[in-house]
């Protein structure tokens, strides 16, 4: 009885690594840029990086998508459209946060009218720092997203750091 409880749990471990790493290889951000940083994210997406290769294709609606890269400066006028967003997007979801701006206000920390830091907004998994930041450096950031993923889901990965190589 006791060898039939261990197969299965192996099983159950090795079903839930799976899943995880398809969930991993086809992480679909939502097509949300803000400002100039967005004009790196779409560097990223073209086709010198072609982040499609390690599965991010970019989706028009929250409904399809599985995270948000938050690439540029968010005001307090755009503040509540980014948290319906990521209302309307299905669990598990994900946020990235891409530059100086969308990590803590940037430049214009100081303004009226900016956010200091999109995590007031929405929780936030992931920040890639930069003004802006480079495509490498959102990549970077991507593939760090895609090693969380792997720890959330997996209970293989539960004694390992999140950012450890071995998940991408
Ligand atoms: S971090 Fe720099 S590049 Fe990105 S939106 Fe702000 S000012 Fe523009």
């Amino acid at each position: 009885m006791f060898i039939f409880y261990l197969k299965l749990e192996w099983i159950s471990l090795k079903l839930v690594s799976i899943i995880s790493w398809a969930r991993g290889g086809s992480l679909w951000p939502l097509t949300f840029g803000l400002a100039c940083c967005a004009v790196e994210m779409m560097h990223a997406a073209m086709s010198r990086y072609d982040t499609d290769r390690f599965g991010f294709i970019f989706r028009a609606s929250p409904r399809h998508s599985d995270f948000i890269i938050i690439a540029g400066t968010l005001t307090n006028k755009m503040a509540p459209v980014l948290r319906r967003l990521y209302e309307q997007m299905p669990d598990p979801r994900w946020m990235l946060s891409m530059g100086s701006c969308a990590n803590g206000g940037g430049y214009y920390h100081y303004s009226y009218s900016v956010v200091r830091g999109s995590d007031r907004v929405v929780p936030v998994d992931i920040y890639v720092p930069g003004c802006p930041p480079s495509a490498e450096a959102l990549i970077y950031g991507l593939l760090q997203l895609q090693g969380k993923v792997g720890f959330v889901l997996s209970d293989l990965n539960k004694n390992n750091e999140w950012y450890g190589g071995d998940h991408i």
